[in-house]
């Protein structure tokens, strides 16, 4: 639009200056080595104009024909790009649809059009993986280290090669440069945190928890939970290095941190029983119950209690019960009690709560209970028949993968999950004994369970 209202501007002016000129055409006269011309000052003017438009055009035309060669050069240059990035993306292609032959292909046509090595390490080592050179590869990713833009990708690509030779300590120091490189990254930050519980180095993952937790890789209450296991085992460690003072600060830390943590509640409380501090025990397991009930628990709770006759332990019990009291654990824990001051019925009406989703241990207390009350060893049976029948006991079970083992351990011997075992009744799979379960040497404290209070016959 603008355009258009230039040009009629410009004819206009044109042929306002043209008229005017014909009306007033005036003189002219050049003397110039003995020529004389006389005419009228609009040719004269006419004139000139013409001779500055043919240099103007002839200056352009030289221009162009000197800008042609570095024209053609920028053009074909495009064009190499143009090919190079095309056989770039054909490589990621074939990268992902497998096909080593072509993927190898392309990263050389791409390398050779492109001449710019950070563009096409990473799918040089994509294509030697995908043919199974694996040395090939860790050599493009080394190399990628050398530059900035693409030092992250190749500690990524080395740390994932150190893993699939199960070689931790190479994955580790790996891990390690690309969290500094991306402390961002969720996936570095959780191989780190694992490599750091392979290599035992509780207290270097306590801090990738806290920055984990900083970064909102995890959340606040799950960082507690980890940091509070972590703790108790630096607790077991000092306390088999003979370091006392350092051992009971841990478990007081790692307490703090998750309070319903059962082995570093079960630990503090009876490291606390051990000195002589009933109350403060109390406390401990009194917390813990709350969150989640364990036998282990309520073994030091009684031992903690100085109750004295059976009526006393049933009040203990009942106590602590309350605080969790539609749990199974509170329900079994006051008719266990029951059952040995002799309070059958209150026992019976207590397991009698658990319906018929209760585990086998229930049952077991019934058939006990019948036998007791009789006095004929009969009366049990059917009891015992139904506890065959029944759920397994609680146990320590695998959040991850359900598999089960009798005592907690940091690291599922199965998944190798750090800290994923909860009390529970395990899913209808047979426990992990034998070699699966002595996966890894870290096992807590190695103290056997304690069968079932009541069970013994009070
Ligand atoms: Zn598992």
């Amino acid at each position: 639009m603008l355009r258009a209202i230039t040009f009629f501007a410009v004819v206009a002016a044109l042929s306002f200056l043209v008229a005017w000129l014909a009306d007033n055409p005036g003189a002219a006269t050049v003397v110039w080595r003995g020529y004389r011309i006389e005419t009228s000052a609009a040719i004269l003017l006419g004139g000139v104009a013409v001779i500055a438009l043919v240099i103007a055009s002839a200056w352009r035309a030289l221009s162009l024909v000197r800008g042609l060669p570095r024209r053609i050069r920028r053009a074909r240059h495009a064009i190499r790009r143009r090919r190079g990035y095309l056989a770039l993306t054909r490589g990621m292609v074939a990268v992902a649809a497998g096909d080593a032959d072509e993927a190898g292909r392309q990263v050389r046509r791409a390398d050779a059009l492109l001449h710019e090595p950070p563009l096409t390490l990473l799918l040089s080592a994509q294509a030697a993986q995908l043919v199974g050179d694996e040395t090939a590869a860790g050599r493009f990713f080394t190399a990628m280290l050398t530059r900035r833009e693409t030092e992250f990708l190749g500690v990524r690509g080395l740390l994932t090669q150190s893993m699939k030779r199960h070689d931790w300590e190479q994955a580790l120091r790996h891990a390690r440069r690309a969290y500094r490189l991306s402390p961002d990254s969720a996936w570095v930050a959780a191989n780190l945190f694992d490599l750091q519980i392979r290599a035992k180095q509780w207290l270097d993952a306590e801090a990738t928890v806290s920055e984990s937790v900083k970064h909102k890789h995890i959340r606040a209450q799950e960082g507690r939970r980890l940091r509070a296991v972590l703790k108790h085992l630096r607790g077991l460690e000092a306390e088999a290095a003979g370091d006392a003072g350092q051992s009971a600060t841990l478990a007081n830390q790692a307490n703090r941190s998750d309070p319903g943590f059962i082995p570093g509640a079960d630990r503090l409380a009876r490291l606390l029983l051990g000195k002589g501090r009933s109350r403060r025990a109390l406390n401990v397991v009194e917390k813990a119950w709350t969150a989640s009930p364990h036998p282990r628990l309520l073994e030091v709770y009684r031992g903690a209690s100085a109750a004295e006759t059976p009526l006393d332990v049933v009040a203990a019990v009942e106590r602590l019960a309350k605080l969790n009291p539609g749990h199974m654990e509170s329900r079994y824990a006051v008719a266990a009690a029951a059952a040995e001051a002799r309070l059958w019925d209150r026992a019976k009406a207590r397991l009698g709560e658990l319906g018929d989703a209760a585990p086998a241990k229930v049952y077991r207390l019934f058939a006990e209970i019948e036998e007791r009350q009789s006095g004929d060893p009969a009366r049990g049976h059917e009891w015992l028949v139904r506890a065959s029948r029944a759920e397994p006991d609680p146990t320590w079970v695998c959040g991850k993968c359900d598999a089960h083992v009798s005592e907690w351990v940091p690291v599922c011997p199965r998944c190798e999950s750090f800290a994923s075992l909860g009390w529970a009744i395990p899913s209808a799979a047979p426990a992990l004994t034998g070699p699966e379960a002595r996966g890894h040497e870290i096992v807590h404290e190695g103290r056997r369970e304690l069968p079932p209070v009541g069970r013994d016959g009070g």
